[in-house]
């Protein structure tokens, strides 16, 4: 049955975004995707998520730019009435050690990553101040808490979202809009593609839980994030990470 709220689901055409929205539809959100690059399949996520019997806007635009995400929130609005529900999803890697590392390398995953969720939630929350209700629920990672070889620029993203957070969750706890963070561990989508069978089988063993994530396993997190169920949760970071870090 329709929920008669919205969400706004960033780097939504594959992987963990891609689960969030179908999870969310199938919970009766009406669903608004962003995606950045258009490909076939994301006409059929949209028929997808309205076989649940919701409502699905399809946006376009990149989080780097704030233009486009104030656009993206426009045309949300114009075609679903709100949004109730940010997910900031989308994010990128850019991989390599710090001594070879160029500043555009780190400067692009701390523009996308970072600055991004900045530019949509700047965008979405005087909707929600007005609104007195809102969700925001932002992706960060087990790296931006624990680090990671290789990983100096998306750690630092990662960490600053959960800053971010928590900083958000404390200037609009009073108009009844919850700020939380998200921490997956490794998770299967294109993003861990890279990853060969040697590091796949070593980063199991670091796993309590012997298993990598799905993007179904946050996607529940995210709902249960946005649902009455957490009503008295804001500013935390919720590890989804089989165990990982503890
Ligand atoms: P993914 O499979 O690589 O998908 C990333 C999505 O983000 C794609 O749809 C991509 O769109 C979109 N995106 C990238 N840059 C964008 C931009 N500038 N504007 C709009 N959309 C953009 O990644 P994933 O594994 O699903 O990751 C989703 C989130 O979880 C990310 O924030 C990631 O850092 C985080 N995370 C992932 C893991 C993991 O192990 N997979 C672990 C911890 C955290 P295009 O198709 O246009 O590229």
């Amino acid at each position: 049955m329709r929920k008669e709220q919205v969400v706004l689901v960033t780097g939504a055409a594959r992987g963990i975004g891609k689960e969030i929205c179908l999870n969310m539809a199938k919970e009766g959100y009406d669903v608004s995707v962003n995606y950045r690059t258009k490909t076939d399949e994301i006409e059929e996520l949209k028929s997808k998520i309205e076989s649940y019997g919701v409502k699905c806007a399809l946006v376009q635009g990149d989080i780097g730019s704030f233009e486009e995400c104030e656009n993206m929130v426009r045309e949300t609005v114009e075609a679903l009435g709100k949004i109730d529900i940010l997910v900031n999803n989308a994010g990128i890697t850019k991989d390599g050690l710090l001594m070879r590392m160029s500043k555009e390398d780190f400067t692009k995953v701390v523009d996308i990553n970072l600055v991004g969720t900045f530019n949509m939630t700047r965008n979405v929350i005087p909707l929600m101040v007005k609104q007195r209700y809102g969700r925001i629920i932002n992706i960060s990672s087990v790296v931006g808490v624990a680090g990671n070889a290789g990983q100096t620029n998306y750690s630092a993203s990662k960490a600053g979202i959960i800053g971010f957070t928590k900083s958000l969750a404390k200037e609009v706890a009073s108009r009844n809009i919850l700020v939380n963070a998200i921490a997956p561990g490794f998770v299967v989508t294109d993003m861990t593609k890279v990853l060969s069978d040697e590091q796949k089988e070593s980063i199991n063993t670091m796993i309590p839980l012997k298993r990598m994530g799905t993007p179904e396993d946050i996607a529940k997190a995210v709902k249960f994030l946005s649902s009455e169920d957490s009503s008295y949760i804001t500013g935390q970071v919720l590890h989804v990470d089989g165990g990982m870090l503890m």
